[in-house]
């Protein structure tokens, strides 16, 4: 018989589908074609298929690219700063400090480190929320890896917006950037309802429904927000305002949802919308424990997010797993609950569907694009390798990645990043830090 031809094939690894069965296939193969998952089963594939480039995974554990389903990558250099226990740290120093610091050039920059860090962590896909998000379009690509760049929209002037709420114009001139663009897409980000206008949430809301694009939005994350909310009138939780007001539906990311109850989960279900859970960045940042266990008592996507990497410090969505777990078994006092292969899949095909692309990634399925990544096993802190759902959740860290492959292009091949050169990346943060360092140390001293 005559093999068929094809682009990429995967060997010998134990492939976690995460479709609806949730079946492993050990010994596993995978086909790809033409950016997208052709066919996957046993050894028995490979009598059927032959290509150029095959991958040995050697007995690795091969999942479906992780989803960061909420971020402020560009922060990335920003991180390690503010850290002495700063009482109000989002007003008294992020906010002056990327007043003072962010341009074109640093965003572009800090993205091109962002996406190569994640891409080296085994992230495919990050839904982010930013500044100038047409440079980190081109960073994104430049690296490889796919996004949902959300434009953010906030009642004061910010880098790429002289008057307060430009960032809707912005998006409006930015729009036809994203037009024919397979691995970026335009999002709109209204910052939180505490900090944007009644009006001005339901103007990004018409923008976003008029082109068909997801709004990512912080909601709920603090306990008095409800509160701060000067158009809350009847002070009814943030969920009920967001309701009243007509905001909420299928297009709407809602990142955090800390502070939610049953009757709002049952709002946000009926509306379609989604929720990005960022337990790490909320443990550090004190700002409150998700009912994420109660959540997912409802048909709500989930996705994991670090959250801005000043918050998290890191893009390691391993340890955002660990977390995810953790945090919920500790709050309900229940050790049962969160089941590692439940987690691993809120990674994938929870963000995938958070970000409304469940359709296209998020599970190893015939049809699926090609968002793989292989995992070692043969390093000591994964060995032994019992139940690989476990093992991903409690064991791995990014440097047991090997390869990662994003659109059926590999961009990480045995842990070297082959779309750009590392080492100029690190000039460039180096020359950043030192133009950084002394402006963040002064603002530490005004705290
Ligand atoms: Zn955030």
């Amino acid at each position: 018989m005559n093999k068929k031809e094809v682009d990429i094939i995967i060997k010998n690894g134990q492939v976690l589908t995460i479709n609806s069965r949730m079946e492993i296939i050990e010994n596993g193969v995978l086909i790809i074609q033409n950016k997208t998952i052709v066919d996957l089963g046993s050894e028995d594939l490979l009598e059927k298929y032959t290509a150029e480039k095959v991958i040995d995974a050697q007995e690795g554990i091969v999942i479906p690219g992780m989803v960061n389903s909420h971020c402020h990558l560009p922060m990335i250099a920003f991180r390690g700063l503010g850290e002495e226990g700063i009482e109000d740290r989002l007003m008294g120093y992020f906010i002056p400090l990327e007043k003072e610091m962010l341009s074109r050039k640093l965003i572009y920059d800090a993205t091109i480190h962002g996406a190569i860090d994640m891409a080296m962590s085994g992230v495919t896909t990050y839904a982010d929320m930013y500044y100038h998000v047409d440079e980190m379009a081109k960073a994104t690509k430049k690296i490889g890896l796919r996004a949902l760049l959300g434009q953010t929209v906030v009642g004061f002037p910010v880098v790429d917006a002289s008057e307060a709420y430009g960032g809707l114009d912005y998006a409006k001139q930015i729009l036809t950037d994203f037009k024919d663009e397979e691995l970026v897409s335009l999002a709109i980000a209204p910052h939180a309802p505490y900090t944007v206008s009644k009006d001005k949430l339901l103007a990004a809301k018409e923008f976003a429904d008029q082109h068909k694009l997801i709004i990512h939005i912080h909601v709920a994350e603090f306990e008095d927000e409800k509160n701060q909310i000067k158009e809350n009138t009847e002070k009814v939780s943030v969920i009920k305002y967001l309701n009243n007001i007509g905001f909420l539906g299928e297009n709407v990311l809602l990142a955090h949802c800390n502070y939610v109850d049953d009757e709002d989960f049952k709002i946000i279900e009926s509306s379609g919308a989604k929720i990005a859970h960022n337990p790490m960045a909320n443990a550090k940042g004190a700002t409150g424990t998700a009912r994420i266990v109660e959540a997912m008592q409802y048909d709500i996507p989930i996705g994991i997010g670090t959250d801005g990497l000043m918050g998290s410090n890191v893009v390691d969505l391993f340890k955002v797993m660990t977390y995810t777990t953790t945090i919920q078994r500790i709050r309900k006092m229940d050790r049962t609950i969160m089941t590692p292969e439940k987690v691993v899949r809120m990674a994938t095909l929870g963000g995938a569907n958070a970000l409304g692309m469940g359709e296209k990634i998020g599970s190893l399925e015939k049809g699926k694009l090609a968002d793989i990544v292989i995992i070692e096993t043969q390093s000591m802190n994964m060995i032994p390798n019992y139940d690989p759902y476990a093992t991903l959740v409690f064991q791995a860290n990014p440097h047991n990645v090997e390869t990662t492959i994003v659109n059926g292009k590999i961009i990480v091949e045995n842990r070297k990043l082959l779309t750009h050169d590392i080492r100029e990346n690190k000039k460039i943060m180096d020359e950043w830090f030192h133009i950084i360092k002394p402006f963040g140390n002064s603002l530490a001293k005004k705290n």
